[in-house]
């Protein structure tokens, strides 16, 4: 063990001495050997002619014992060699016929004192001891003849160079060894890597600021602690350094944690020889690649705006849930959430709005729900709950909280906003529910809900569901459905309020009789809304499904060509019929409004059919208008052009500016469904709508109405004209004549 050790120890313990210590506490006894030498002379042979051997005796005990009591300077020892020498000197002389006795303490002068003297003073006893023999000479007390004595010289001269060339060497080397070491202190200090020596103890030897700053903790502090005693260091490393040292074998890439901080770590034995001496540590700070790597991870399975989960991590999250609610005989709700005309925020207050919007959506949306539920964001304007568990009237309620908890207004840079989202509810129950499957499901019940006047909830139920599972072949089967022609439409009559307007003035308990009896009235019936059906290899689609399908499968166009062509046929030949100026509202889409060709087609279908333009509305929502106001405005006179009257359908909801529905050329503001519904109670606001159409010089269509109270409702606020399922739900072209029987005369 003293071997390895030394490799270790050697720097911290030689680096400021020229000699070593263990020399210089052997000098001191050298000075005991001659003092028991003298006290032999004196013992054994009495009768020797040596003088003041007792006081010399005296002199080398008390200067020995200083040196072993600790005076072992430079001082110390010039001092006890000089104090050999001179004896050494004064005894020969005085000594007579035994003078040769004391000869030997010449020769321990130049063994000894050439190692211990520090280099630069050792030369000088080359000179010194042979300057001190030859002196004898004439004194007549050398040992024998003169040249003998000479001889002596010179060969004490040779052994102290001997010895002071032989000490020099062996500090030189020492120093270049040391020299090594700083060169390697310096290196590993400088080091971004931290690095570190552990000795079979498992105590610190070596440890660069890099490896302390890694832990937190000065490095230098830690010299000599055990590793399970450094602080920050992770408890780990111990068992690590353990392992390298029974296998021998390094340990590397080690990942460790501590504090805020991650390091690679790697170990290896340190041999002196076959012998591990040490255990050499090196540690890489990779926080900041763990950092981006963890960062990256996130992106791809979070949202960047909203910090929420994106749809990859969504889908997955609820693939687990489906798959866990199998087993468990649970249920599934997904709430699928579309912010209400998010394009209309985003377009007319600037992005940073919309982006402000998404995530206010986002803390609101959190808040609502359980902890184990999960929002995301599935992109633009579209969010989703996942919550396991719920049954279907809990998620309606869950959805319901969501559509109040959106109401409420907010305050965007110094503009408050006020959007609404609608809702669809999907709840999955049992085994095989497929995440995507549910998720459309959702996502087709949100469209109703959209559809519906949107700010609002729709659970889904089967009929929403497109009939092909798959969105390809269901595309492909409408696409062949437009080709063959194969689009039909409903109509749903429009009743004119004017007689209940008067009733309800005269006396309201007439009024609200009158309500109750218009639907069955044909005579009020002033014209019809065209609503596209179409019937799927698998059943009745609804047009809030296949319409989106169609303007994304490029085939809206003459889809809405058949649509207008037969709607406009259709009520040609009852106005022929009836002899009445039936008037047919025809429904556009975003897509149909923006292509430029659309005025010339419509033109075309409306010469060819024979029905005189005024007696066809086209509407367009109030969303897609503000979309884009100035094309709007364009687009909207091409088409007044040739005749037609406009209307702004699902009025109300949107963000329609004042200003600039002054300048868009508007006939008609339907007043959309989500005012109805809230009948009775808001008369006040639709009052507000018909003024407001007054003002402009449009009419007003309201819709939706579902009671006989709604009917009475919006005929006291003054709208001219009204649809809904109270009066009519959409019929097919063969049931419209039957309406008609009896009116006709
Ligand atoms: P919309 O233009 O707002 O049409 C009114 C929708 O409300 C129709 O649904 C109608 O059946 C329904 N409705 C009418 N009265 C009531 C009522 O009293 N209560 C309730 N709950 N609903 C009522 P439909 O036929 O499913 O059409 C949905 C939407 O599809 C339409 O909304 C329209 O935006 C679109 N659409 C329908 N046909 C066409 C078309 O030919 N072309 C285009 N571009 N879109 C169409
Ligand atoms: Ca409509
Ligand atoms: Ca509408």
């Amino acid at each position: 063990m003293a071997g390895p050790d030394s490799v270790l120890v050697g720097r911290s313990a030689a680096a400021s001495f020229e000699v070593p210590t263990t020399l210089q506490k052997a000098e001191p006894f050298t000075l005991l050997a001659l003092a028991a030498h003298a006290m032999a002379i004196d013992l054994f042979s009495p009768a020797t002619t040596l003088d003041r051997l007792v006081p010399a005796t005296v002199l080398l005990l008390v200067l020995g014992l200083a040196g072993i009591l600790g005076w072992r300077s430079r001082t110390a020892a010039v001092v006890r060699c000089t104090v050999v020498l001179t004896l050494a000197f004064l005894l020969t002389v005085s000594g007579g016929q035994d003078s040769g006795d004391v000869l030997l303490w010449f020769f321990v002068v130049v063994a000894v004192y050439p190692l211990v003297l520090p280099t630069r003073d050792s030369w000088v006893l080359v000179v010194a001891a042979p300057v001190a023999h030859l002196a004898l000479v004439p004194f007549g007390a050398g040992d024998g003849p003169a040249a003998v004595t000479i001889v002596r010289a010179v060969a004490l001269g040779l052994i102290a160079a001997f010895v002071h060339v032989g000490a020099s060497a062996y500090r030189g080397a020492v120093a270049q060894r040391d020299g090594a070491f700083d060169l390697l202190d310096t290196y590993s200090q400088g080091s971004p890597v931290g690095m570190a020596l552990w000795d079979r103890e498992l105590r610190v030897r070596r440890m660069n600021e890099a490896f302390g700053a890694l832990l937190g903790v000065p490095a230098d502090d830690q010299l000599g602690r055990r590793v399970q005693q450094i602080v920050g260091m992770p408890a780990e490393v111990a068992d690590h350094l353990r392992t390298v040292l029974s296998s021998g074998e390094a340990e590397q890439g080690v990942e460790l944690v501590s504090g805020d901080r991650t390091f690679v770590v790697s170990l290896h034995p340190v041999r002196s020889g076959r012998d591990i001496v040490a255990i050499g540590g090196v540690a890489v700070d990779v926080s900041a690649e763990r950092a981006a790597a963890r960062a990256l991870v996130q992106a791809s399975t979070h949202d960047q705006l909203t910090g929420l989960p994106n749809r990859a991590l969504f889908t997955e999250r609820l693939a687990a849930a489906l798959g866990q609610a199998g087993r468990a005989g649970q249920s599934v709700a997904v709430l699928f959430c579309d912010v209400d005309r998010f394009k209309v925020v985003n377009d007319s207050r600037g992005h940073a709005a919309g982006d402000a919007l998404l995530r206010a959506t986002a803390i609101r949306l959190g808040a609502l729900v359980r902890p184990q539920d999960t929002v995301a964001r599935l992109g633009g304007d579209e969010f989703a709950v996942l919550a396991p568990g719920l049954s279907a009237p809990q998620a309606r309620l869950l959805g319901e909280r969501i559509c109040v908890a959106s109401r409420r207004p907010l305050l965007v840079g110094d503009e408050w906003i006020t959007s609404t989202i609608s809702v669809g509810v999907a709840v999955a129950g049992g085994a095989g529910g497929d995440p995507v499957e549910v998720l459309r499901d959702a996502d087709a019940a949100m469209t109703r809900a959209k559809d519906a006047g949107r700010d609002q909830v729709a659970v889904f139920d089967v009929g929403l569901r497109p009939p092909s599972s798959e969105g390809l072949e269901f595309r492909a089967s409408l696409r062949r459905a437009v080709d063959a022609d194969q689009i039909r439409v409903a109509f749903q009559p429009v009743y004119r309020l004017d007689a209940l307007r008067t009733a309800t003035a005269v006396d309201s308990g007439s009024a609200r009789g009158a309500a109750a009896a218009l639907g069955s009235d044909a005579s009020q019936i002033v014209g019809f809304e065209a609503l596209a059906r179409w019937r799927g290899p698998q059943g009745d689609v609804s047009p809030a499904v296949f319409i989106p399908t169609a303007e994304d499968a490029g085939i809206i166009g003459s889809l809405g060509e058949q649509v207008l062509r037969q709607a406009c046929a259709a009520v040609a030949g009852w106005r022929l019929q009836l002899d009445r100026p039936l008037t047919v509202a025809v429904n556009l889409s975003a897509r149909q409004l923006a292509d430029p060709q659309s005025v010339a087609r419509l033109g075309a279908i409306l010469a060819e059919v024979g029905i005189p333009p005024s007696a066809v509305q086209l509407e367009i929502t109030e969303s897609v208008l503000m979309a884009d106001v100035e094309g709007s405005i364009r687009r909207l006179s091409e088409l007044r052009e040739l005749g037609v009257t406009l209307a702004v359908d699902d009025f109300g909801t949107g963000y329609s500016s004042l200003a600039y529905l002054r300048d868009l050329p508007i006939d008609t503001l339907k007043i959309d469904r989500s005012f109805t519904m809230r009948l009775p109670g808001e008369e006040a606001v639709i009052g507000f709508v018909v003024d407001l159409a007054r003002a402009i010089g449009a009419s007003t269509v309201v819709e939706g109405i579902e009671t006989a109270e709604q009917l009475h409702g919006v005929a006291r606020a003054g709208c001219d004209v009204a649809q809904g399922f109270f009066l009519s739900r959409p019929l097919s072209a063969d049931r419209v004549p039957a309406l008609f029987a009896g009116t006709h005369a």
